[in-house]
């Protein structure tokens, strides 16, 4: 069986699509729930963590400054 991987600031593929069309999203709050903001429209969900995973299709990009604590949000 597969784990999952992922990391704050991670850009993730969900199985199913945004409704805005967009089926990227960014990682913007770890926790016992998974804030995820969709990259497209910006709108922002919490999650239970094991619906997350359970929705998780892969990681598309990992953040490349994780492990620094730098999280600056370029908006
Ligand atoms: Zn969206």
């Amino acid at each position: 069986m597969e784990r999952k991987q992922y990391q704050l600031g991670d850009i993730v593929q969900m199985k199913k699509p945004h409704p805005c069309g967009t089926n990227e999203m960014e990682i913007i709050r770890m926790g016992m729930d998974i804030r995820i903001k969709c990259v497209g429209c910006k709108h922002s969900v919490l999650v239970p963590r094991t619906k997350f995973e359970s929705k998780l299709k892969k990681v598309l990009r990992s953040n490349p400054q994780a492990g620094e604590g730098n999280t600056n949000e370029s908006d």
